[in-house]
């Protein structure tokens, strides 16, 4: 039995007409005309009037906090159910995550909670708010939109308003979703993509950092490029990092961009499958869109119920890996990760019961209608185990 695996890069286009091209230019590196046609790509699909590449999505986070002014000592508040790469990049310009449960019915930052926690546990002092328990300035909002779903965003833009906060979306695993037809990545101050092998798109690795700030957009050129004042002379003018991406990487993104909306067709037509195929089941609840969205569902995923499903997530990822089936839970919350043990601990009963809960099935965009077949036959197949064990 061949392996379905969780989710893979699906090349279909003219990603190696772009590269056979690269090599005949000898344009491969930092340079070429495809790290230019990426980045209008951007700026034409998202509609931010800038676009800057950089070499992977952690990259581009790290400049986005950086262009935003994020200082040392300075808190941003962020959901904690969020693969970790934000919550670094947090870490690297020496700020602090102030960690945000989240919300049950899309999983995504509660931003009641952040409301509440701008009221009860901040106080302003001139011009400023900050945080009362650590005295540390407050200063920004960075919203996940995990899995492809958006954020609810409005109440949270209208927060960033009252208190005078910038918005970094994280848009990494939701180009191409949308909010009350806005665009994800357009909704903020800033925003950022990544092109790593198991997202919407891929470069093989890569980033984007996209916004309407001209100075901002000429801030993240400057720092991706290691700072450098003149065009000739090496005078460089703060410290400043190696993160542009190389033409090699771009022409596959290129390819890859042309082919988003047939990418984001096939997410949805995988959860629309899965959805029906195993929302009937008790105890196992599909993943679903808000009202106000329209979600690329990067990655499908279920919550299992142990007590009604009788049986846990772990023990279903288990028996999806014996049929070669490859599952995956989502990310330990980021307040209980061994590498925030010195963040002031957050209370976020919601994130720990869906990192629990939740199990991402296969969802390729290649995946065939037999193999997604054969994973909704093997999870109903345990479900019968348990219903026979329990007879
Ligand atoms: C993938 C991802 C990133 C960036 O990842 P890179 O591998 O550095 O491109 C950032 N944030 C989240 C939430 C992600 O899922």
């Amino acid at each position: 039995m061949k392996e379905i695996p969780l989710c893979v890069p699906h090349l279909g286009g003219n990603e190696t007409r772009y590269l056979s091209e690269c090599v005949a230019t000898n344009f491969v590196s930092s340079v070429g005309p495809f790290v230019d046609r990426f980045e209008a790509s951007f700026v034409e699909r998202i509609g931010t009037r800038f676009a800057v590449a950089a070499v992977n999505g952690t990259s581009a986070l790290h400049v986005a906090l950086l262009v935003a002014g994020v200082e040392r000592d300075d808190e941003v508040l962020i959901s904690t159910l969020t693969f970790i790469a934000p919550v670094n990049a947090i870490r690297y310009v020496g700020a602090w995550p102030v960690f945000i449960d989240a919300e049950p019915a899309y999983w995504q930052m509660d931003v009641r909670r952040v409301a509440e926690f701008l009221e009860r546990s901040c106080e302003r002092r001139r011009g400023e708010v900050r945080n009362r328990a650590t005295g540390r300035r407050v200063r920004a909002l960075l919203p996940v939109h995990i899995l492809g779903h958006p954020v609810d965003i409005d109440p949270l833009l209208a927060l960033g308003k009252e208190y005078g906060l910038l918005v970094i979306e994280d848009a990494t695993e939701s180009l191409g979703a949308r909010y009350k037809d806005r665009v994800v990545g357009h909704l903020g101050d800033v925003a950022c993509f990544s092109f790593n092998g198991n997202k919407l798109i891929t470069s093989g690795g890569g980033g984007m950092l996209v916004t309407d700030r001209e100075d901002w957009g000429t801030r993240a050129r400057y720092l991706t490029t290691q700072a450098k004042d003149d065009p000739i002379e090496f005078v460089h003018g703060t410290v400043g990092y190696n993160y542009r991406l190389t033409n090699l990487q771009a022409a596959v993104g290129c390819a890859q961009m042309e082919r988003l909306d047939d990418h984001i067709a096939a997410k949805r037509r995988i959860a629309e499958r899965y959805t029906a195929g195993l929302g009937d089941l008790p105890g196992l609840s599909p993943m679903v869109q808000a009202p106000w969205a329209f979600s690329a569902y990067w990655m499908y995923t279920i919550l299992v119920d142990e007590r009604r499903f009788g049986m846990s997530s772990r023990a279903l990822l288990r028996k999806l890996d014996q049929a070669r089936i490859q599952s995956r839970p989502l990310w330990q919350p980021a307040h209980l990760s061994p590498s925030q043990k010195d963040v002031p601990r957050a209370d976020c009963p919601v994130a720990e019961q869906l990192n629990s809960d939740a199990l991402s099935l296969p969802c390729s965009v290649g995946l065939t209608d037999a193999d997604q077949d054969r994973v909704v036959e093997t999870i109903r197949a345990a479900a019968r185990g348990v219903e026979k064990r329990e007879a």
